[in-house]
């Protein structure tokens, strides 16, 4: 039997669906021992640290994550760092096959002035702070004007102004960082403007999201029924069967009774950017009708922007307009790449599993003989790796803090506590 070894680099959704796809291609000839290095003390990616804590539901799939993670010839190696802790040339020397799986952190900008001015701020900030990634927990988030403008038109925009509008005490059963709880539960924001660039028909949501909104127990959701009803007739017969969908779930907010809660959640579409404004910090956002000349202000202390991702660059790793430079996932030696880092900040969790399969599929048939050169434990010079085991104590006591207080966990946020959890 051949046993090849892989490295694969980011323990999010992309890099466990590699490793399983990988796994359901062991058969009697071939095995593959998998290594699976991650950055940060805990594994699980976007899992973790982006997906909306009021949505525990799409956080189910950790499940799948630890039954690949309990398989034979497994192994984590967190808190291991590319570029401090190892190279990518190191890691290419000694592995069969490497798979880079770093997903797109790196908030896209808007490059509009006073983009940089403090209240202003990419949801790549925003989301891990209230998720409590270590790297995020100190980020001051002024939450003491009572508007926020939330700038595009997609599911991540969506999560922030939902984390924004809602009820806070709503956060309490969820895993949202301790910090992000009590911060929200002080904020002043009443109203929240969630702002796309072009119409209804154009919006990058999805179904399912729209559809959860009117459930939202305590907080206003507020459609013109005017700018469905456009949408609608600009689409017209030959509409997409997702942009139909969408239509449909805009037209039941747009339609919905009014309710008169505190809060308030506002949908404006056809609205584009033009500057950000204030002294010192942000004070308005000023927006030109799309496709006209009229121009608008809103009065507001934070804006989000929430207009898609890019990946960070990587010594020794080719990078093209946010991505890796790859065919099909294959970058060049023995190289690969899967995710966000592959193909773009696009898709849900489960898009990742097809795409890392085909990837997969592909490394797997361009390996010949294992190369036996070995591996990531002759490079790491520190201690404080973070394996399987480890991160399964972790995991246990997060869950186990969170029991008491009716919460899925309640996550430590420093490294420091992180690595105290897993006894190291
Ligand atoms: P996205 O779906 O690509 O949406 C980005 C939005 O930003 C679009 O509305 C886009 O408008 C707008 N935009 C881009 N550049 C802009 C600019 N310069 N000015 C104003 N608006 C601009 O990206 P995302 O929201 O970051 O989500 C990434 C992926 O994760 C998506 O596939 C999403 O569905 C997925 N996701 C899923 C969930 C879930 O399932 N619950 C949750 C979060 C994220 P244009 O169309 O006009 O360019």
């Amino acid at each position: 039997m051949k046993r090849f070894k892989i490295a694969i680099v980011g323990a999010g959704p992309a890099g466990y669906f590699a490793a399983q796809a990988l796994q359901n291609l062991a058969d009697e000839q071939t095995a593959y021992s998998i290594d699976m290095i991650e950055r940060l003390p805990t594994p699980w990616g976007l899992v973790r640290s982006g997906v909306a804590p009021d949505h525990p539901k799409i956080k189910t799939v950790s499940k799948v994550f630890e039954k690949i993670a309990s398989t034979e010839g497994f192994r984590l190696f967190a808190n291991v760092e590319l570029g401090s802790d190892l190279t990518i040339e190191q890691l290419k020397e000694r592995y069969d096959a490497v798979v880079i799986a770093t997903g797109s952190a790196r908030g896209k900008k808007l490059g509009i002035p006073g983009e940089d001015l403090p209240g202003s701020m990419s949801a790549a900030t925003f989301v891990p702070w209230y998720n409590a990634h270590p790297d995020f927990k100190d980020e001051s988030i002024d939450l003491s004007s009572e508007t926020a403008v939330v700038i595009g038109a997609g599911n991540v925009a969506m999560d922030v102004a939902r984390m924004l509008a809602l009820e806070p005490s709503e956060l309490d059963a969820t895993d949202t960082a301790d910090h992000a709880i009590d911060a929200l539960k002080k904020s002043a924001i009443r109203n929240v403007v969630i702002s796309a660039r072009r119409g209804p028909e154009h919006a990058a949501f999805t179904s399912p999201e729209l559809r959860e909104l009117p459930k939202l127990e305590h907080t206003n959701v507020v459609m013109n029924p005017e700018d469905i009803s456009a949408a609608i007739d600009r689409a017209g017969d030959e509409i997409e069967k997702d942009t139909k969908s969408n239509l449909d779930a805009m037209t039941l907010i747009a339609e919905r009774e009014p309710t008169s809660h505190d809060r308030t959640l506002t949908f404006q579409f056809l609205a584009t950017p033009i500057e950000i404004k204030g002294d010192g910090k942000v004070e308005e956002v000023i927006f030109q009708r799309t496709g006209g000349d009229e121009t608008f202000s809103i009065k507001c202390g934070l804006v989000v922007t929430a207009i898609g991702y890019e990946a960070h660059t990587l010594d020794g790793i080719p990078f093209e307009k946010g991505k890796v430079v790859n065919t099909e996932g294959f970058v060049e030696d023995n190289l690969y790449v899967v995710g966000w880092a592959k193909r773009g900040p696009s898709g849900v969790i489960g898009t990742n599993k097809s795409d890392a399969a085909d990837v997969m599929k592909l490394l797997a048939s361009k390996l010949t003989e294992p190369k036996n050169s070995g591996d990531v434990t002759e490079i790491i010079s520190h201690n404080k790796v973070v394996t399987q085991m480890h991160w399964e104590q972790i995991n246990a006591a997060e869950v186990a803090a969170g029991e008491p207080l009716g919460k899925p966990r309640r996550k430590a946020v420093s490294r420091e506590e992180l690595l105290n959890l897993g006894a190291l």
